[in-house]
């Protein structure tokens, strides 16, 4: 007797997506569609080593059409802009309409970029698209190589990213035998310290690091205008720039047309329930950045990263198998196993993994280590 494999699609191959296909891919009564409106995975945990020049495209990019072949799995370059949960369908911009059997929501997320920042459209790009990457890089690059002095280069936001992007840029600007004379770098944080909210340890390195790395860092006032040259921050205070990168947060990616029934947080996250699902559907999910979920140890949202997006994805590749094979679903099971922090150069990272703190050349050995688990799924 034939058997007929149920049609999986999975909207977004980012780290969520990506993982899922990867966990599911050996089972063989799918049929797997990856849906991406771009060609190309960004593995965005390692954006600052692409824009210091130190990773090349091919380091942080990977082709979908061709990981998908490889993998047995279909892949449709397109953005979807509806899904009509009820019946089972969804559509892509150009107006193809699939049909699925389960639908999988794993489109991540956009970064912030709040109005209330005079001109913040005008000056700022957002990093998650690699044509910004680019320009950032290449910028920089110039820069670098322009004998250059009273540079001045600015990261507004000094949470991991922030503080990755301009650790890395310091790093480099050193092992270049330039010095802050040459080009400064700034961070502005709004909060009372970098790294705000997280542990005490993480924090105290990332302030000594920066101090080694004659990095400027401004904390307790935010940017409320932005010039072509200079940014004003909420003291009235300026600070002159030649390059600016804003990394301050963001905000799920949702799908143009979203269900009235679907319920959101208000920063677009999907707030599913506890085996991932998209309430009230039996047979569509999300995981990724795009979800508001609770970590079941701390009881607090999980925080959007690209280890929970792999715990996500592969604690849901379960539950389909179980709700195919009609047996019960696991509950939510997930908590954050901690962080590593990519501080510039080749000893300097920190980190918390399992509740002890880690820092150096072993923090920065985990950090690498991630990078190729992740990575080894491509070749
Ligand atoms: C600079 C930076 C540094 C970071 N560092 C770390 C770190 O050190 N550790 C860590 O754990 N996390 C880190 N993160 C966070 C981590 O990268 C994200 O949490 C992770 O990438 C989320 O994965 P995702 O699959 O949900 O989304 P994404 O990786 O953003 O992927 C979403 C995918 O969906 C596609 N898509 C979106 N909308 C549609 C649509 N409508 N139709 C079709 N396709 C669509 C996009 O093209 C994209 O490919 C960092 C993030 C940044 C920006």
């Amino acid at each position: 007797m034939e058997i007929v494999k149920k049609r999986v699609i999975i909207i977004g191959g980012g780290y969520a997506g990506i993982s899922l296909i990867h966990k599911l891919k050996n089972y063989n009564n799918l049929e797997i569609l990856l849906i991406d409106k771009s060609q190309q995975h960004l593995l965005q945990t390692h954006i600052h080593k692409y824009l210091s020049g130190h990773y090349s495209e091919s380091d942080i990019t990977f082709n979908h059409e061709k990981y998908c072949t490889q993998n047995g799995v279909k892949f449709i370059c397109g953005e979807v802009v509806s899904i009509n949960y009820d019946n089972n369908y969804l559509i892509t911009r150009n107006g193809q309409l699939h049909n699925y059997d389960y639908v999988i929501v794993a489109t991540g997320s956009i970064s912030i970029f709040p109005k209330q920042i005079e001109n913040i459209v005008e000056y700022t790009k957002d990093i998650k698209d690699i044509n910004n990457l680019n320009y950032y890089r290449n910028k920089f690059l110039k820069i670098l190589e322009s004998e250059p002095l009273n540079k001045s280069l600015v990261v507004v936001g000094g949470g991991v990213s922030g503080l990755q992007i301009a650790c890395e840029y310091a790093y480099t600007v050193q092992k270049r035998g330039f010095c802050k004379d040459n080009i400064q770098i700034t961070i502005i944080e709004g909060m009372d310290t970098l790294l705000p909210g997280m542990d005490e340890f993480l924090i105290n390195k990332a302030h000594e690091r920066c101090k080694e790395l004659d990095i400027n860092v401004i904390t307790k006032l935010f940017a409320s205008k932005i010039l072509e040259d200079k940014i004003l921050l909420s003291n009235g205070d300026e600070v002159r720039y030649d390059m600016l990168i804003f990394v301050i947060g963001a905000m799920g990616n949702s799908i143009l047309n979203v269900d009235k029934k679907v319920q959101q947080n208000q920063r677009n996250q999907i707030i599913v329930d506890e085996y991932y699902r998209i309430s009230p559907y039996k047979n569509a999910f999300a995981i990724g950045d795009i979800v508001q979920a609770n970590d079941v140890k701390s009881k607090l949202h999980q925080a959007p990263t690209a280890q929970g997006a792999r715990m996500q994805a592969e604690f849901i590749a379960d539950n389909i198998i179980n709700e195919i094979k009609h047996k019960p679903l696991a509950k939510n099971n997930i908590s954050n196993k901690g962080i590593l922090i990519d501080l510039g150069g080749p000893n300097c990272a920190v980190g918390r993994l399992f509740n002890f703190n880690i820092s150096g050349k072993l923090a920065l050995w985990f950090k690498k280590l991630i990078y190729s688990l992740h990575s080894k799924k491509f070749n």
